[in-house]
């Protein structure tokens, strides 16, 4: 009974988090202002489509070649303007991955290694399950995203400076091949 709980609890609390997230937005971004071209691309200024679609596709690849291939293409909502970014709830984080349903990025992270940052916390849910990501230590979620994204920032604020050092020492004695598999055990 008790683990029966336990399951329910389990299964509720990020569905209550993502409550908070407005995820009917990035399932319908059109309620948002946004549109979308084709499934994976949205934008709330179209005359930026170019834009977007390079750097949806620069970090596709990227993130393809140097760890590993994602096998449901994200969608990812552009956000030029802060209404647009604001409109799904996010406060001032630069940019998020909610789960496996999306990526919104707001009018700050339109970087490569912005993206690609996203796109790494994509395939780490693929990979590990959403619920096994949520359960990694944020050492190697996010210290993961910020060192393999190639992020040029020579120092990052505190704790993610900490967590990209302990992610890239774990890296070295890991190698690419086992990635996956140690970071199940963490
Ligand atoms: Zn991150």
């Amino acid at each position: 009974m008790l683990k029966r709980l336990l399951l329910i609890a389990l299964l509720c609390t990020p569905v209550a988090a993502w409550a908070f997230f407005k995820p009917v937005r990035i399932v319908a971004p059109e309620l948002a202002g946004v549109s979308c071209i084709g499934d994976s691309l949205c934008t709330d200024d179209v005359s930026r489509y170019e834009q977007a679609s390079k750097l949806y596709d620069e970090a596709l690849s990227f993130v393809g070649a140097s760890i590993g291939s994602i096998e449901d293409k994200p969608r990812v909502i552009f956000c030029s303007s802060d209404a647009c970014f604001q409109s799904f709830g996010l406060g001032k984080r630069s940019a998020a991955t909610i789960g496996t349903f999306g990526i919104v990025i707001s009018p700050r992270a339109w970087k490569p290694y912005y993206v690609r940052h996203e796109m790494i916390h994509h395939l780490q849910n693929e990979k590990l399950g959403v619920f096994g990501a949520w359960n990694d230590p944020q050492w190697f979620i996010e210290g993961m995203a910020y060192s393999l994204s190639e992020d040029p920032r020579p120092k990052l604020s505190e704790p993610f400076e900490h967590y990209r050092s302990q992610f890239d020492h774990w890296y070295r004695q890991t190698g690419k091949d086992r990635l996956w598999e140690e970071a199940r055990k963490l």
